[in-house]
């Protein structure tokens, strides 16, 4: 008999994109999510469309001992969604009722593993000020001091999680993603984040233009392709490790870097225009020594070749418009 997975957050980017691997790997899958996925049609066997904190909605699509869950519902976005502080009451409630509601209900039935995603958002932001030098280790996490609420929600879930690991016995794994990128994410809307949203700026303008830059670029960050993602969390699952640990790329570039490669994989002759805007932390690197220490694996493609497959997606969303 097939293994059974649920996916919740399966409209989203990674859950849209987990669900296809996971049906690969021969799973029965049931997605859930308050939309379906913007960019495809959800491969899952069953898609339940429905709102996470409501705890009796939660209540009937985990009913079950599922032999995997992966939760990644979460309110989120871009730069201009996190780092306002307009969302961060929302982001907050939302995100902390899902896991709650989710952990209650697998403290009743039981589960196979449990995956948490959490994020590079948790780290401390004074380890974050040198844009060369970022400390991203996974114990750097403590004493806590995340540049956001969003990082904050993140850090207390992933507490909750292990909480319920060690007073109940379930099985979780947790990983800190950084900057998931490629084809069939979110590109348009206020909700993007810099490759995407540099992707469509650059898909968007004429030869001989500039495309703007929030703050002077000079932030830095890694970006992790989506198969590499789905990689490192299915050997997390895999592996009696339970984290928290970096999933994440060290190819470490600056925002003006990241602009002159889709620039450049575009053909196009533009310049940018670095205008007042939100930046976020000034450095950002994923630490992928405990990783390498524990799964004996870590990401290793190249920036340019995901740059590439997700720029060709974005041009062509952005011709049929
Ligand atoms: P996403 O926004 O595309 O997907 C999240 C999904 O959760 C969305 O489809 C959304 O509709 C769903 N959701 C939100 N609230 C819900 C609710 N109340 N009930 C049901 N569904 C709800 O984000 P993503 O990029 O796919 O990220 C997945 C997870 O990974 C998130 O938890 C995110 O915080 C985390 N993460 C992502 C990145 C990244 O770079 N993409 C980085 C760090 C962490």
């Amino acid at each position: 008999m097939s293994k059974r997975a649920l996916v919740c957050g399966a409209g989203g980017f990674i859950g849209a994109h987990l669900v296809k691997r996971l049906k690969q790997e021969g799973y029965w899958v049931r997605g859930v999510d308050l939309k379906f996925p913007e960019y495809c049609n959800s491969v899952a066997n069953e898609f339940v469309i429905g709102d996470l904190r409501n705890p009796l909605f939660c209540s009937d699509v985990l009913n079950e001992k599922f032999d995997c869950i992966y939760q990644l519902a979460a309110d989120m976005g871009g730069a201009g969604y996190i780092f306002t502080g307009d969302n961060d009451a929302d982001l907050m409630t939302n995100s902390a009722l899902i896991n709650l509601n989710i952990l209650s209900l697998v403290k009743q039935f039981g589960v196979g593993k449990i995956f948490y995603s959490s994020s590079a958002c948790i780290y401390p932001e004074h380890n974050q000020l040198d844009p060369a030098n970022p400390n991203c280790e996974e114990s750097s996490a403590y004493p806590a001091n995340p540049d956001s609420e969003y990082g904050w929600e993140k850090l207390f879930s992933e507490r909750l999680y292990l909480s319920y690991a060690k007073n109940f016995g379930i099985n979780v794994r947790i990983a800190r993603f950084h900057n998931v990128f490629g084809p069939e994410g979110t590109w348009t809307g206020g909700k993007e984040k810099a490759p995407a949203a540099i992707c469509r700026k650059v898909a968007q303008a004429n030869s001989g233009s500039s495309i703007e830059i929030w703050g002077d670029g000079l932030q830095t960050r890694s970006f992790l392709y989506i198969d590499e993602c789905l990689e490192g969390i299915q050997r997390l699952m895999d592996n009696d490790f339970a984290g928290p640990v970096n999933i994440g790329s060290d190819e470490m570039v600056s925002i003006n870097e990241l602009a002159e490669l889709v620039i450049s994989i575009s053909g196009k002759a533009l310049t940018l225009n670095n205008i007042p805007g939100p930046m976020g932390v000034r450095g950002r690197n994923s630490d992928n020594r405990l990783i390498k220490e524990k799964l004996k694996w870590a990401p290793s493609s190249m920036l340019a070749d995901g740059m590439t497959q997700t720029y060709k997606w974005i041009e062509a969303q952005n011709q049929k418009k």
